[in-house]
């Protein structure tokens, strides 16, 4: 059975959006503390920082995450 349109465009925009996320849960996980870190301090992110907040944006799960340590570190730096 041949593939819709619609369902082509589906799986165009399911690997276009995979591969500028092309980081894991884990892999974003491990970072997100120096992530929180450097967003409070106002650094400039490196590459992998900035792995790190793509996959924030594209990931709620972590993005959950990310948010309750960063709360965590502005109320241990208050
Ligand atoms: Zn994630």
């Amino acid at each position: 059975m041949p593939l819709s349109k619609q369902q082509i465009d589906t799986l165009l925009t399911l690997v276009v959006n995979s591969s500028a996320d092309a980081m894991e849960c884990d892999g974003c996980l491990v970072n997100v503390a120096q992530f929180a870190e450097a967003e409070l301090m106002g650094a400039s992110l490196c590459e992998s920082m900035k792995k790190v907040q793509t996959h924030l944006r594209n990931c709620p799960c972590c993005n959950d995450e990310y948010e309750a340590l960063l709360a965590a570190l502005e109320f241990v730096e208050a």
